[in-house]
């Protein structure tokens, strides 16, 4: 292809962004894609060659790297192998997949579960399965970019609601003709802002329009309620949702995404998803990682209390500090900035003195509305959150942001 054909539409698609990152990346503001090179315990990294402080991990309870969790990795790979025999339906169903899926369902609560490849895979998936051309999904308009992908190839008629609005909820609910079928998603935890779902509400209104439930816990396990069960724990509601999702690569230091709930709901997918039945099972170290995981939450139950108070501890020394938090109640802490270039330039503040922290601009958040997208885990130390507080709060008042 020539790449000098500006007619061409994909060519000029290629160079717009090409040319923004390339902008970025000669004012030295560009801090995407850099290589960690070692873990040097605790929350710290080493990324470029310079020991930083991790404020960019999704491993809320700092799994990464326990010693119980890559033993069961490598005890795995003894038994299995590095890989299956293909996809699951097929020849590539473990004695240790079976472990996992009802591990998980023992976690969440439910009758059983199935795994898939990714958290992005399980709600492409798991949305286009259930739901089609005549059916309804509807969405909270902040829900996770691979819900929003899911929808859209289910070619069910997609209603949005504004972010955590219940009224304009109910107001979606009631447009839908009676006699089709509704699918209500929403995040537990939104992974951008750390907020909460109103989750009692959306539960009423679903029972109420006789909805189904799909919630994306993948910031929520292990975050929400006193044993890191998630949001159903949290608000003290068993078995209010009829699709548990979750995915294996946050909190559970894996890779992969679960679906739990209704055995029957179970095995209707798996022999129905197409991502289920056409792509490669899970791989033994990771199927056996995951399982361990899930039993070090409940092992270590002061992970999930320390998260709770690096959590608090964090936002509410920020805010002291004179940052915008928005609305989080999570370890995910949008720290505000602004504009983009606000954004990029906080963070060459905190990455120069060692703090390890990326930025999320638009199109990702909406304009005006980029921030520093901090999170902590249950590694950190009380002086380190201080020492990094003080860092950020150095920044902020050198950009003139508090
Ligand atoms: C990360 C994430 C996913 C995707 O999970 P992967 O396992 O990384 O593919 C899905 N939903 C939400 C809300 C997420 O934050």
């Amino acid at each position: 292809m020539d790449f000098s054909n500006t007619d061409d539409a994909i060519i000029r698609r290629i160079h717009a962004m090409n040319n923004r990152i390339n902008e970025i990346k000669r004012s030295n503001l560009y801090f995407y894609n850099q290589p960690v090179s070692e873990l040097k315990g605790g929350a710290r990294v080493l990324v470029n060659g310079r020991e930083m402080g991790m404020y960019a991990s999704y491993s809320y309870l700092g799994l990464v790297g326990h010693p119980k969790i890559n033993a069961a990795a490598k005890d795995a790979i003894d038994r299995f192998g590095s890989g299956t025999h293909g996809v699951r339906t097929l020849a590539g169903s473990l004695t240790l997949h079976r472990e996992l899926e009802e591990c998980i369902a023992q976690f969440k609560n439910a009758e059983a579960s199935i795994t898939f490849s990714s958290g992005y895979v399980t709600n492409l998936t798991v949305v286009s399965t259930l739901v089609g051309r005549n059916d309804y999904v509807i969405s909270d308009k902040l829900n996770h970019a691979s819900i929003v992908d899911g929808c859209l190839m289910s070619g069910a008629k997609f209603l949005r609601f504004n972010h955590n609005d219940m009224e304009a909820l109910e107001n979606r609910l009631n447009q839908v003709p009676s006699g089709s079928c509704k699918l209500v998603i929403t995040d537990a935890v939104f992974s951008m802002d750390g907020d909460l779902i109103n989750f009692p509400k959306i539960v009423e209104l679903c029972k109420k329009y006789e909805a189904w439930l799909m919630v994306d816990e993948a910031h929520s396990v292990g975050v929400l309620g006193k044993n890191g069960r998630g949001i159903e724990e949290h608000f003290g509601m068993e078995d209010a949702i009829d699709i548990k999702m979750g995915t294996l690569s946050k909190t559970i230091p894996s890779v992969g995404g679960y679906v739990a709930g209704k055995r029957d709901l179970i095995e209707f997918l798996r022999h129905s998803s197409r991502a289920y039945i056409f792509s490669a099972a899970l791989p033994p170290a990771q199927a056996g990682a995951a399982k361990a995981a899930f039993q070090v939450i409940l092992d270590e139950p002061w992970r999930v209390e320390k998260l709770r108070q690096n959590a608090t501890h964090f936002i509410s020394g920020l805010k002291k500090r004179g940052f915008d938090t928005m609305q989080t109640e999570t370890a995910i802490v949008p720290i505000l900035c602004g504009t983009d270039e606000a954004a990029f330039a906080m963070t060459g503040e905190a990455q120069r003195d060692g703090i390890f922290v990326l930025p999320v601009v638009s199109p990702a958040v909406p304009q005006g509305l980029s921030r520093l997208r901090a999170t902590v885990t249950a590694a950190h130390e009380t002086s380190e959150i201080e020492k990094a507080m003080d860092i950020i709060e150095m920044g902020g008042k050198k950009l003139g942001l508090i």
